[in-house]
């Protein structure tokens, strides 16, 4: 059995990694890099599994918005949409560790709605990238603008962050909330307050 040092020198050496040896090499060289042994029975599969399961996490960035919210169809329907409690699971960027939540999402149509289900979809495809919460917040609001063009959005996420709650025991009940709000979300007060209004009952105190 190589030793971590043999190991990691070979890994350098190999400049040329065949492509389809990539996602192995780099979870071998991760397991070294713990100080453990990649060849132990119970870590043998385990690049093939991390692969798995990081192409998993990250499919959103093979998913497309604009796909998914192209069906906007024409009604007479002008009041407040709301989609509450929607779960999401997303990765953060720096520590590549998990931050998980609800979501809840409301936007004013002008004239053109969209499928309710395409509302969690659309979560989906920003939550399954490498995020920051405040950043996830704002693509959401932002895609839902710019493909269906209602007269406002609000989008708002609480979230547990596994980076915060895995260091220090005084941040494991710390939750993250942002909220991004466009148009009339944003200069009215009257339907700020009564999208927060609805909302209030899910968000956690
Ligand atoms: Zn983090």
């Amino acid at each position: 059995m190589p030793n971590n040092d043999d190991e990691l020198r070979q890994l350098r050496q190999l400049l040329e990694i065949p492509a389809t040896k990539e996602w192995e090499y780099a979870v071998r060289l991760l397991l070294r890099l713990v100080g453990e042994d990649p060849n132990r029975q119970g870590l043998r599969r385990t690049p093939l599994r991390v692969k798995r399961a990081l192409q998993y996490f990250t499919a959103g960035y093979r998913m497309d918005p604009k796909r998914i919210l192209n069906r906007a169809f024409n009604v007479r329907h002008d009041e407040m949409v709301i989609v509450k409690d929607i779960d999401f699971f997303s990765l953060c960027e720096h520590h590549l560790l998990p931050f998980f939540g609800r979501c809840h999402i409301a936007y004013l149509p002008d004239r053109k709605v969209i499928g309710l289900s395409k509302i969690p979809r659309l979560v989906e495809v920003f939550a399954r990238r490498l995020q920051i919460q405040e950043r996830l917040t704002t693509q959401i609001a932002e895609a839902i603008e710019q493909h269906v063009h209602p007269r406002g959005v609000a989008c708002v996420m609480e979230a547990s962050h596994l980076c915060m709650m895995m260091r220090g025991v005084e941040k494991q009940n710390a939750r993250a909330v942002t909220s991004s709000m466009l148009g009339l979300f944003r200069t009215s007060e009257k339907t700020r307050s009564e999208f927060l209004t609805l909302i209030r009952s899910s968000l956690s105190s």
